[in-house]
């Protein structure tokens, strides 16, 4: 038996969805009251499905304030495929390198990829500081000439997010905005690409949101596997084979909840700010019991990362906060300790009972 709360899912993703979405998707396994089939066995090419792409689409369009320039692809694959057809696309038979910044667990994930496809510069890394900062504008000296600039918008593992758009407006910008796409508002049409798995923070795994402006496929090989040209699934309006029906719907219904229920990415972003600042000032009162692993500037509003004194006080951390009924908080492999995450499903109210918890975890143990 667990006790487990799923109001007090804190995973680092698949992440809390809203509590309505799961009520939505629960009538939609038995039935699509508009259809009266359940999403489980609606063909991906009736009249509806192409309908659910499309307001899918609009909704995404609207909240990111997303001009015309650029298509909105719903791929497979997760990040990690798109962590090869970037450089595939972008980067094969190229001399001049692409820039990568290394930030953290993920971008190095990303740069590894692009190593195999053609030159790579490594712009900026924080492996020697274990990845717990980011830099500043002055350690940043761009080239001109690089094809793509890539990086991750928020490092999950770390803890560690960007307050604002890096490069030059003469180079393409590729990030991967997986685990904080539609947390806030994002100057979308800045990027010649943006890329978000959507099991972090907008639905299920199985579906990778996929905005990209078109001229950036001018010079892109035209010899591709089917599957892997971004081409194929522009021109299929992502069914190009049988896509993830039912990942896409409920993301669906997340931009819904987003644009009714929240009333847009602005409020959502304060209110993810609410729960982030909530728990950062649990960790700056503890004392340094709770020990951050971001530097203060450049903490993420997704994953608050922090360490206890001992692996011990860690582990029982873990244990007796399964108790109360928190699930997910055990820190990523690469790095262990403890990490909150606070996607857009998960409430303030359990933001509140973690802090509460923390408090008295430490008065107890401090
Ligand atoms: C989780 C994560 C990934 C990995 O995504 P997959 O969909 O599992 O391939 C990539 N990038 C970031 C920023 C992530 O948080």
């Amino acid at each position: 038996m667990h006790n487990l709360s799923n109001r007090l899912n804190f995973s680092g993703g698949p992440g809390a969805l809203p509590e309505t979405v799961l009520q939505q998707v629960q009538q939609a396994i038995s039935a699509v009251p508009e259809v009266g089939l359940s999403i489980l066995g609606i063909s991906h090419r009736s009249d509806w499905f192409a309908a659910v792409v499309q307001e899918l689409e609009d909704n995404i369009r609207t909240l990111l304030g997303l001009s015309k320039g650029s298509h909105v692809l719903f791929l497979q694959g997760g990040a990690t495929q798109q962590f090869s057809m970037i450089p595939m696309t972008l980067l094969r038979g190229k001399t001049s390198p692409a820039e990568y910044l290394h930030t953290g667990y993920w971008s190095g994930k990303a740069l590894a990829e692009a190593k195999r496809e053609g030159p790579i510069r490594v712009l900026w890394s924080g492996e020697a500081n274990n990845f717990d900062r980011l830099p500043t504008d002055a350690e940043l000296d761009y080239s001109p000439d690089a094809p793509y600039l890539h990086y991750i918008s928020n490092e999950t593992v770390e803890g560690l997010q960007f307050q604002r758009v890096l490069g030059r407006d003469d180079v393409p910008r590729v990030c991967d905005m997986s685990s904080d796409f539609l947390s806030r508002p994002c100057e979308a049409d800045r990027y010649a690409m943006i890329y978000a798995h959507a099991q972090k923070n907008i639905g299920p795994a199985g579906v990778t949101v996929v905005l990209l402006r078109d001229e950036i496929l001018k010079d892109a090989p035209e010899d591709m596997p089917g599957f892997l040209n971004y081409r194929s699934h522009i021109k299929a309006h992502s069914i190009y084979n049988t896509p993830p029906v039912f990942s896409i719907y409920v993301v669906l219904l997340v931009t819904r909840w987003l644009l009714n229920d929240m009333g847009g990415l602005g409020n959502m972003a304060a209110l993810n700010s609410s729960k982030a600042e909530l728990l950062y000032r649990t960790l700056d009162q503890s004392d340094n019991f709770y020990r951050g692993h971001a530097n203060i500037a450049d903490r993420s509003l997704m994953n608050v990362s922090f360490n206890l004194p001992s692996k011990d006080l860690e582990q029982r951390f873990l244990q007796e906060s399964a108790a109360a009924g928190f699930s997910g908080l055990g820190g990523h492999r690469s790095i262990g300790g403890i990490r909150a995450s606070l996607y857009n499903g998960l409430t303030l109210s359990a933001a509140e009972e973690l802090a509460g918890f923390m408090a008295e975890f430490k008065k107890a143990n401090g």
